[in-house]
């Protein structure tokens, strides 16, 4: 069996945004921030596996928002250092960051010591108001996201820039251009351009979704931008494709749908550590279960 990315799951689908395609975004209550302990035996089985697949990055992810535990953050960067895998990267939509900085500046100088490389922050878009509507709901403010990639940067992190392109916020090739500039303008050092996926989503989030997916046209036409505007240098199969466009790394990323699936056990896309010691090579479906 052979995988391609290595993610494991820190926490619960506990958030302290609100995105309306998001598949769990559940508020913070005292169920859901419940610290557990961790299936180590497993994810040593999961880690052997993804050695054995030459995997070269682990992302450190969530069903919710995975800063709400730091502590589980600590634990598996101290386990995963076992493994040897160059890129840990860490997905975040980053508000806490700013929000709470006394407390996760010790964190993240400690997460840096324990090899996490790449701070990877989920957007709708590089505008303030746009992101305020889509992870405030316009109820409190936004970070200011130029001073927290300044901030990452100082603490030496390579910082990914992942928009979920939704209609009337990433959906013409203008907007990309512009997302693109603000990206170089600020140093960052990767950007992925992700459609929203309108697969397997709760049954609200999936009528927003259908409101407010990219059309194909959008889609034609932001590829059409990089194609014209960058050169091509990676296609990652069931990935993505990576552009240079005027010096900033672009991933035009593939959604995780059944489209992008593949059935030969010696090229699946994700393996998956839960921590209830649960290994999976599928996100939504049930069946696709190794432990
Ligand atoms: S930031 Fe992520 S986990 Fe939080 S609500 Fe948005 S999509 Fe869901």
């Amino acid at each position: 069996m052979k995988f391609k990315m290595f993610s494991v799951v820190v926490g619960s689908p506990a958030c302290i945004a609100k995105c309306p395609f998001c598949v769990s975004c559940e508020t913070p209550d005292k169920d859901n921030l419940k610290n557990y302990e961790i299936n180590w035996r497993n994810l040593e089985i999961a880690g052997n596996l993804a050695n054995r697949s030459n995997i070269d990055t682990v992302m450190i992810t969530s069903r919710g928002e995975p800063l709400l535990f730091p502590e589980q953050i600590s634990e598996y960067l101290k386990h995963l250092k076992e493994f040897k895998i160059p890129f840990i990267e860490l997905q975040t939509n980053g508000i806490l960051i700013m929000k709470d900085k006394e407390k996760y500046d010790k964190y993240l100088r400690e997460w840096y010591r324990n090899g996490l490389t790449t701070i990877t922050i989920s957007v709708v878009s590089h505008k303030y108001e746009l992101n305020k509507k889509n992870y405030m709901q316009d109820k409190a403010d936004y970070i200011d996201l130029p001073e927290l990639i300044k901030y990452l940067h100082e603490l030496k992190f390579c910082v990914r820039l992942t928009c979920v392109c939704c209609k009337d916020m990433m959906d013409t090739s203008l907007k990309v251009a512009e997302f693109i500039k603000f990206a170089k303008d600020n140093k960052v050092e990767q950007v992925t351009l992700r459609p929203v996926n309108d697969e397997y989503r709760r049954d609200s989030a999936h009528f927003w979704i259908l409101r407010n997916k990219l059309t194909e046209e959008n889609k034609q036409d932001i590829r059409s931008y990089l194609e014209n505007n960058g050169t091509k240098l990676l296609d990652l199969e069931r990935i993505g494709t990576i552009y240079d466009v005027d010096g900033q790394n672009v991933l035009l990323s593939l959604p995780l749908t059944k489209y992008t699936r593949d059935t030969n056990p010696e090229n699946l896309r994700n393996l998956i550590f839960f921590p209830d010691g649960h290994i999976r090579y599928e996100w939504e479906m049930e069946g696709g279960i190794l432990l």
